[in-house]
């Protein structure tokens, strides 16, 4: 495609043009979906760097997502020359947040080389802190885990959360919340909410850091701010500082992160912290055809509102938004997968054209099941994912561990993975050893001696496994580490206990090859050339880093921790498939087709935000999934589904109901049954083996 000229700003409109040119003040652009805003951003990144001469290196920009943030970074790309973008930061939140922590983590009393926790990890701890005072369960252990974020995305530290509780179980919580710290620390480890918190905590404490920060940024750029938490709202201001070349673009109608601490109501905080705000308001949709925005505004206008907003487009009328009924969820996979095909012969689209959102994963698997029976390639965010599959979890684990010796979440996953007969109560003999001289377990592993109660063939399978890692971390020092990664793996007999652990041998293949595929990654990432990147994320400056002593295969595995925890399912893969994405992973997207699959009552609305009365929050997902829409629309919803093993009554949703009369299109009312729906199929088929022989 022919590259658009950045310094020729004349292809945006005039507001955009001021929001880009804007330098004087702070910046918040406020703005309903489609019109822009994040164009704005991709723009204003390139008229700093090309029209005011900015060093790419201090430019930062953030978002939510990693799709989000590559798809800025793709953007930026065709705007910039090549090398012109080096040093820019584009990234995620956690993405920076983890870059900081690794350039300060002496001032934060961490070691390099720390861990990163996923949920499941941290509620592990938590019930085994639980479990050791007899305190409670997993249940119990999982509501800890909430209010710990909670706390934590209010940057409560634990002494805050003791000094303010109320009742007896905030003292327990925030007890435990208190030890959880602390463990996390001893084993030089950090969990998700930490990757902001650390940060902000430091730069609010320490004044050298905060100016040597301050100055680092030359301009602050953030994407869907509705969605910052009161923690990120706080380190956003502290990067700003005084010099408040800040940039934020939003949707308060696209809050939908409430549930995780997001604050929409940072958009409009801005102007008491910042008097000299500027404020611009974005009201062409260049997204979308009239009767689909027609369609977002009316349903929307459902919420109450402070801050009227009015998208129009001059896209045309476009077709109406089709309704299809469908009996049960099988026959309404069938009935989507059906019609993709259907319309992609008419029509000669790609399949990349095509996206099916919905609200929950669960959703995806008849979806699923009807796109492989079509034989339609798809792709697929937040499900299943690569990182999630056993055999990548455990190798993984080992690369932590040998990134850090201290990560005791690493050590429990694969000490006896392959099986190497070390006990359960062999290594409750070590945790609790480790446990009450709070230290590492793989420290403590050659100091067990005479005072454990272990026996000696269990010593000695322990300590075989320390020396191993031992052995292995060393060569990683010394800077053969990708030998001694591959070493370790040909030791331990990896690829054949995948294949032995496996229930068929296909199966144990794909484990195979899925282990291989991140041994790849890791070799990829090492071969490149860094000056082949145009853009280096968060890679700014590298005089003052303490991540310069790290050696390339440490880099490389710590990028892909950071992958595996951030990404799960979102790969870089442009191929030609449908995409399947859950409404929140749909945010800041754009397709051509779009079919939101269950739209019922108890879907969407969810049943959880029904009955604790916060449908407001789900009405913006709707709203957000309908303007992902350029030019078709389909909703979906079945007329009784299975839940738990039983088929129930459903009922359409009530979205569907606010949506306006002259853009709906209902079909089939009267659900089709799933024998005419496999006819439907079967003449899909029909026509596209006719439409194939009579191409060739
Ligand atoms: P969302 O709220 O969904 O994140 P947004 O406000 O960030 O949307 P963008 O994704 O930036 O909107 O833009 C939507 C579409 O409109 C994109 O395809 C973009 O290329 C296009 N677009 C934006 N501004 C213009 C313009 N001035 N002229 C033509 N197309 C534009
Ligand atoms: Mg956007």
């Amino acid at each position: 495609p022919a590259k658009e000229s950045p310094l020729n700003l004349s292809s945006l409109n005039p507001r955009q043009r001021e929001a880009v040119k804007h330098t004087g003040s702070p910046l918040l652009v406020l703005a309903g979906a489609g019109s822009g805003k994040t164009s704005v951003i991709t723009r204003k990144i390139a008229y700093l760097i090309q029209t005011l001469e900015y060093p790419a290196s201090k430019i930062y920009a953030v978002t939510f997502t990693n799709k989000a943030a590559r798809e800025m970074k793709e953007r930026v790309d065709g705007l910039l020359e090549k090398g012109e973008g080096r040093g820019l930061s584009v990234g995620t939140f956690h993405s920076f947040g983890l870059n900081f922590i690794r350039r300060e983590a002496r001032a934060l009393n961490m070691k390099s080389g720390f861990s990163i926790l996923d949920g499941e990890d941290v509620l592990n701890v938590i019930t085994d802190l639980m479990m050791a005072t007899n305190e409670g369960d997993k249940d119990l252990a999982k509501r800890v885990q909430h209010r710990m974020g909670e706390w934590k995305n209010d940057l409560v530290s634990p002494a805050q959360a003791l000094s303010f509780a109320e009742t007896e179980e905030d003292v327990q919580f925030a007890n435990i919340y208190e030890k959880v710290q602390r463990y996390m620390r001893a084993c030089n480890s950090v969990d998700f909410d930490d990757l902001i918190a650390l940060p902000t905590w430091l730069l609010e404490n320490d004044e050298v850091i905060r100016t040597r920060w301050q100055n680092k940024i030359r301009h602050l750029l953030v994407d869907e701010y509705q969605d910052t938490n009161g923690a990120q709202y706080r380190l956003v201001k502290q990067l700003v500082g005084p010099r408040e070349a800040l940039t934020v673009v939003g949707d308060d109608d696209q809050s939908i992160y409430a549930w995780r601490g997001a604050r929409p109501e940072n958009l409009f905080e801005l102007s008491n912290d910042y008097p000299s705000l500027k404020v611009v308001k974005l009201e062409q949709n260049y997204r979308s055809t009239n009767g689909i925005l027609k369609s977002a505004n009316t349903l929307i206008a459902n919420n109450p509102h402070e801050h009227e907003k009015t998208l129009w487009s001059d896209k045309g009328e476009g077709d109406d938004i089709r309704i299809l009924a469908c009996a049960n969820e099988e026959a309404e996979a069938e009935r989507v997968a059906g019609s993709i095909l259907d319309h992609r012969l008419r029509t000669k689209q790609k399949y990349r054209d095509y996206a099916v959102l919905y609200r929950s994963n669960h959703q995806a698997r008849p979806l699923e099941m009807a796109l492989q029976r079509f034989k339609i390639p798809y792709k697929m965010t937040g499900g299943t994912s690569f990182f999630a599959r056993a055999e990548v979890r455990d190798a993984m684990s080992y690369l932590r561990l040998l990134l850090n010796p201290d990560d005791d979440n690493a050590l429990l996953r694969v000490v006896n993975t392959p099986r190497r007969g070390i006990g359960i109560a062999t290594l409750e003999g070590l945790g609790r050893y480790a446990m009450d001289r709070e230290k590492p377990m793989l420290a403590c592993i050659d100091e067990l001696g005479i005072q454990s109660k272990l026996k000696d063939a269990q010593l000695e399978r322990l300590r075989n496994f320390s020396e191993m890692i031992w052995e292995k971390r060393q060569a990683l020092d010394e800077g053969n580490g990708l030998r001694a990664i591959m070493e370790l793996f040909v030791e331990i007999g990896y690829e054949d206990h995948l294949r032995q652990e496996s229930s068929s041998e296909a199966q144990g293949e794909r484990r195979v090859q899925n282990f291989q595929f991140l041994i790849d990654a890791i070799r990829k990432d090492i071969a490149r050339d860094p000056e082949e990147d145009t853009l280096v994320e968060l890679e700014g400056d590298e005089d003052d880093s303490e991540a310069a002593d790290e050696t390339a295969v440490e880099a490389a595995i710590r990028k892909l921790v950071l992958r595996d925890l951030l990404e799960r399912q979102e790969e870089e893969d442009d191929s030609d498939r449908v995409q399947l994405a859950t409404l929140h992973a749909a945010k800041g997207l754009e397709f051509p087709f779009v079919t939101v699959i269950g739209c019922e009552e108890n879907i969407l609305p969810h049943r959880g935000s029904i009955e604790a009365d916060t449908v407001e929050e789900e009405r913006r997902l709707a709203y957000v999934g309908v303007t992902r829409a350029m030019r078709e629309l389909t909703l979906t919803y079945c007329k009784a589904r299975r839940m738990g093993g039983e088929k129930i009554e459903t009922s359409p949703s009530r979205f569907l109901d606010e949506l306006p009369e002259e853009h709906r299109h209902w079909e089939g009312r009267d659900p089709v049954s799933p024998e005419q729906n496999r006819a439907m199929g079967e003449s899909v088929f029909a026509s596209l083996r006719a439409s194939l022989s009579g191409d060739s």
